[in-house]
């Protein structure tokens, strides 16, 4: 019989009702012959719950002690899904991180697994037990505990279907898999039956937020196949999966949005080399994450440089830039709020032509003016007024007949 990893995210676990249809439907494959390792996020919001109870002490928490608290969330629901499979006569036992022996690097809030030690685990798999495990979570070599990143559980998923080579690795959540777009945008998106790791790898970096981007590299990196499905119903998901011949046929394999990133423009950047270097290391240096960037072109001595990064982090690197601006020369940093970030996605437009053109033309069509634009080999992504987001993928979704055959 199989070994399988299952991951139950937040909204699988919300409340006692739907942690007693978990343990149930963990029995019912327990009761096939399986060997079950389930890993759990914390109750619906917890998480989000916890940092902002930690946000009223405090606005500089101290990391470490910050994942003490985050790392709380999990256990809760650990404990809850062990007692709830006992109530189903179901041998289970529930662990924390660092009980199963998943080190991870000191990175607090975003540590990295090192090793995880699977003794533990297949000790009590032997015993024919249900073997429960708190996602998003570690200790450091020191036994301090880590976290993973937001999103974590599902890493803690991947890395135990390596570390275990288990026969599959499912990920539960309260949508039925990956779809060509957000369904409740676009009324006839379809469920995707199979994406390749760095598909999906660029939905999920591009604001599909169905699974953790680190979790979906790991995953590639180890060919780890992926089940994405829903845990309110038996429907095949969406696998994710090594890429195949087969999957290159269709051009665009989906549209996502991202509302949650900002745009920057430093102007009056002096037009001289080492300057561009000295704003983005001071941008690196605070921690923060810059996702596109355009520096237009000078025609004097000065130039704009515009440029995204995460919402949350707007002000922190309006602030850093503020504290070089003098030295470098800086004339103005502006931040707008208001934009948005669509993409399109799929490995087809490696082998096909004018995937870029077909996007600016719709978008332009419509007058959607586009502020920025990025391209990888696999995605095209627009910058534009916020309020034109959803229309744009409605209509990019359409142009590319992501929808269901009418
Ligand atoms: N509970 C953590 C979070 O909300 C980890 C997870 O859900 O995967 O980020
Ligand atoms: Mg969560």
């Amino acid at each position: 019989m199989s070994l399988i990893v299952q991951k139950y995210g937040g909204s699988s676990v919300a409340n006692p009702d739907r942690i007693k249809r978990v343990a149930e439907r963990v029995a019912g494959y327990k009761k096939k012959g399986h060997s079950l390792v389930v890993v759990v996020s914390a109750l619906g919001d917890t998480t989000d719950d916890l940092l902002d109870l930690s946000g009223q002490i405090t606005t500089s928490p101290s990391r470490r002690e910050l994942d003490m608290l985050l790392s709380t969330g999990e256990q809760i629901s650990m404990s809850l899904l062990a007692m709830a499979l006992h109530e189903n006569k179901c041998d289970a036992i529930s662990f924390t991180g660092g009980q199963v022996g998943i080190v991870t690097d000191s990175s607090y809030t975003r540590a990295r697994i090192l090793d995880i030690s699977t003794g533990r685990i297949r000790e009590e798999l032997k015993k024919k037990r249900v073997v429960i495990v708190a996602g998003f979570q570690g200790v450091n070599p020191r036994q301090e505990i880590t976290t993973l990143g937001r999103g974590g559980s599902d890493l803690t998923a991947v890395a135990l279907a390596k570390a275990l080579k288990a026969d599959a690795c499912e990920i539960y959540t309260d949508v039925e898999g990956i779809f060509t777009t957000d369904p409740r945008l676009v009324k006839d998106a379809q469920k995707i039956k199979k994406i390749s790791y760095e598909e999906m790898l660029e939905l999920a970096s591009s604001g599909a937020q169905v699974m953790q981007s680190r979790s979906i590299e790991v995953a590639g990196k180890y060919d780890i196949p992926i089940h994405v499905r829903s845990s309110f119903s038996y429907k095949e998901g969406t696998w994710i999966v090594k890429e195949d011949r087969s999957m290159e046929d269709v051009l665009i394999r989906g549209v996502s949005m991202n509302k949650n990133e900002a745009k920057l423009t430093v102007s009056g950047v002096p037009n001289r080399p080492g300057v561009a270097a000295a704003i983005f290391k001071s941008l690196a240096d605070s921690g923060i994450n810059v996702d596109m960037i355009i520096q237009n072109i000078g025609k004097m001595a000065a130039t704009d440089i515009s440029f995204t990064v995460p919402k949350t982090e707007a002000s922190h690197a309006v602030n850093s830039l503020k504290k070089i601006s003098k030295k470098i020369g800086l004339k103005e940093i502006t931040q707008d709020l208001n934009v948005a970030k669509v993409s399109v996605v799929g490995i087809g437009m490696r082998s096909h032509a004018g995937v870029a053109a077909a996007m600016f033309e719709v978008l332009g069509q419509n007058k959607i003016n586009i502020e920025m634009i990025s391209t990888s080999e696999i995605k095209i992504s627009c910058v534009v007024k916020k309020t034109d987001a959803e229309k744009a993928v409605k209509l990019l979704h359409d142009k590319f007949e992501l929808g269901k055959k009418k």
